[in-house]
Formats: structure tokens, sequence, C-alpha cells
């Protein structure tokens, strides 16, 4: 049974509801304050992530200039994001990290 939190717009207080199935609309209310303008909070714990959302969120992320200066700073944010979300670095990341360091840099930094 899926748990969704909420956090209150009035209060701040989360609520936590419990509902039927993911598809079934929840009529949550706030446990502080009995306020209605809850949003609805993705916790952590509760979010699988994926391979591909962690590579969305990392090429979403503004590029770091001064990382490209030192070729052993190159990768670096990645890796430790990788790290973060506890998955293993795909192969072409990997690929891409390494030949960059090497000084051949993939066609997006090379516009930089
Ligand atoms: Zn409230």
């Amino acid at each position: 049974m899926p748990i969704y939190e909420y956090k209150c717009g009035d209060c701040g207080k989360l609520t936590s509801v419990f509902t039927r199935s993911v598809s079934s609309p929840v009529d949550a209310v706030c446990r502080g304050c009995g306020g209605k303008k809850l949003e609805r909070v993705f916790s952590k714990f509760a979010v699988h992530r994926t391979e591909a959302d962690v590579l969305r969120d990392t090429g979403s992320e503004p590029q770091r200039l001064e990382d490209y200066k030192d070729p052993r700073q190159i990768g670096r944010w990645a890796e430790r994001k990788f790290d973060e979300y506890g998955v293993e670095m795909p192969q072409e990341a990997r690929q891409m990290i390494d030949a960059a360091r090497e000084g051949d840099f993939p066609d997006a930094v090379k516009d930089l």
C-alpha cells in the first residue's frame, strides 16, 4: 500500500496518507492544522531511482567550468553523484570521463 507524504502549505507539517492504490485520489487534510493546501513530498526512501533518473539529473546540472581546467577533476562530480544515489555508473559515462581525463573531450564540452 503506497504511503504518500504531504507538506502543509499553511503550517509546514508533514502528513502521511495511506492510499489504496497509486491511482486512487487522495483527499488529504493536514494533521497539524486541518488545512487542505497540501503538497506532495517525495521522500528519497519512497522513490526508486533508476540510472536514467540519475543521468537526467546530472545532465540538468549546470556545468562547472572550473572542473575542466584540471583533468583530474573531470567527472569527479558525476562520480560523487552516482555514489550518492547508490547506483553504478553506466559504462558509457565511465568511458566518457576516462576519455576526457586523457584530453579527449565529448563535443558538448569542446564547445564551452
Ligand atoms: Zn497544516
